[in-house]
């Protein structure tokens, strides 16, 4: 723990999960939590779930160690369904700090390419841009950047 901010490293049973977000079928969040803590973050409620109901959202962020390889079983038994975009993330940010040292997201990125997933990326973090190998190698792939205001 450093400056009241701690990680631990889980274990996941899924990584690729269906969405219901309008115009997403897959999302892919490699991280529970997010470093950012954006104030108006709706995804906070995700803490109840997580076991991390009496911790400060932005101070604790469980890391997917096994991510890259559950994703590689589910994407192996997808062989058959369209290739649609998966999303990096819908309640992390796939680009957040941690990701420099643990490289979960590159890892599932990868992957997802090689299984001709394209990719879509929302962050606020230019740390996506050390991933621009991979996700420029992929069609129809893309990355958007969030910006925040005070109004
Ligand atoms: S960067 Fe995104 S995922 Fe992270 S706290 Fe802010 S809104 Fe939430």
């Amino acid at each position: 723990m450093r400056d009241g901010f701690s990680v631990c490293e889980i274990q996941s049973k899924t990584i690729a999960n269906e969405s219901k977000i309008p115009d997403v079928e897959l999302v892919v969040n490699p991280y529970v939590g997010c470093q950012h803590g954006c104030s108006y973050r709706y995804a906070k409620f995700m803490m109840r779930f997580t076991g991390h109901a009496f911790d400060k959202w932005g101070k604790h962020v469980d890391v997917k160690i096994n991510a890259p390889e559950i994703l590689e079983k589910q994407l192996d038994s997808m062989r058959k369904r369209q290739r649609v975009p998966v999303l990096l993330s819908s309640v992390t940010d796939a680009y957040q700090p941690v990701e420099r040292r643990f490289e979960i997201t590159r890892k599932c990125i990868q992957r997802l390419s090689n299984h001709s997933f394209p990719i879509s990326v929302l962050t606020k973090s230019n740390l996506v841009r050390r991933n621009l190998d991979i996700i420029s190698g992929n069609p129809k792939s893309e990355v958007g950047m969030t910006t925040i205001t005070l109004d």
